[in-house]
């Protein structure tokens, strides 16, 4: 019997009828997990009376900066205008992009944090579903992940999420890749997990979050652990507070 990645309910209590997108489709997603229910998926995929966009809209709203920049190539003469998201403007400052919060939500007192932690929700649900989704044994529906379903779902507690600065814009991602994004879980040697950790890359960008239970001495030593593997490749790890942290208008590649 089917049972809710996200509410445990079963197929008597609730439906699995509409597909659920483990990647936003607007992002080129095209897997979905058959065990996310219909309940569960309108809740991601729809605006809510505290926040007034969804949380998919957090995340795609930021990752969709990375993908235009990417597609529109290199070498290509850049068009500020090209990077759209509904949260950021990209601004050109001696031939630099940065990002810059949208005017209408400058004045909003906490709106950046709070848009941050909706990505973070967004983040780690897209790696829930498709970890489960490629497992093909519903490893998910592990109670340890609980603490996965209390913030993501339920906004509750908050999970740090670590943001790995790169040292150099190279990416080891294609074109077709950027038109449709996948999240192949542990290609490269650099990304390190454990029981109570996991680390992803997205559309060039790496992050790691805990993914069960863990104390502050895990926490230490997952940050150590991961570091190590990644010296050659990237210079820091930031604890994710604000999205402009974030380099999604790939300004590494500039350098
Ligand atoms: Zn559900």
């Amino acid at each position: 019997m089917k049972r809710c990645l996200w509410c445990k309910l079963v197929e008597s209590e609730t439906t699995f009828d509409k597909k659920a997108h483990t990647i936003p489709k607007s992002l080129g997603g095209q897997n979905y997990n058959q065990t996310v229910c219909d309940n569960c998926n309108h809740f991601f995929g729809n605006a809510t009376t505290e926040n007034r966009y969804s949380i998919e809209t957090a995340l795609k709203e930021t990752f969709c900066i990375t993908r235009q920049r990417f597609l529109s190539g290199r070498t290509q003469k850049r068009q500020v205008g090209k990077f759209k998201s509904i949260f950021f403007d990209v601004k050109e400052r001696n031939g630099k992009l940065r990002l810059v919060l949208n005017k209408s939500f400058q004045f909003k007192t906490e709106f950046q944090q709070q848009l941050c932690r909706n990505f973070k929700r967004g983040l780690i649900k897209m790696w829930f579903e498709e970890f489960d989704r490629q497992s093909k044994s519903n490893i998910g529906q592990d109670e340890k992940f609980d603490i996965i379903r209390q913030f993501s779902r339920y906004n509750f507690g908050n999970l740090p999420v670590i943001y790995f600065e790169r040292k150099y814009g190279i990416f080891l991602f294609t074109k077709s890749e950027a038109e449709t994004p996948t999240l192949i879980l542990n290609r490269m040697n650099y990304l390190y997990e454990n029981e109570k950790f996991t680390e992803i890359e997205f559309l060039g960008h790496v992050f790691g979050f805990p993914i069960a239970q863990f104390t502050r001495e895990d926490f230490d030593l997952y940050i150590k652990s991961s570091l190590e593997k990644k010296t050659d490749f990237f210079v820091n790890a930031v604890l994710l507070d604000k999205l402009i942290d974030i380099d999604f208008t790939l300004r590494v590649m500039d350098k």
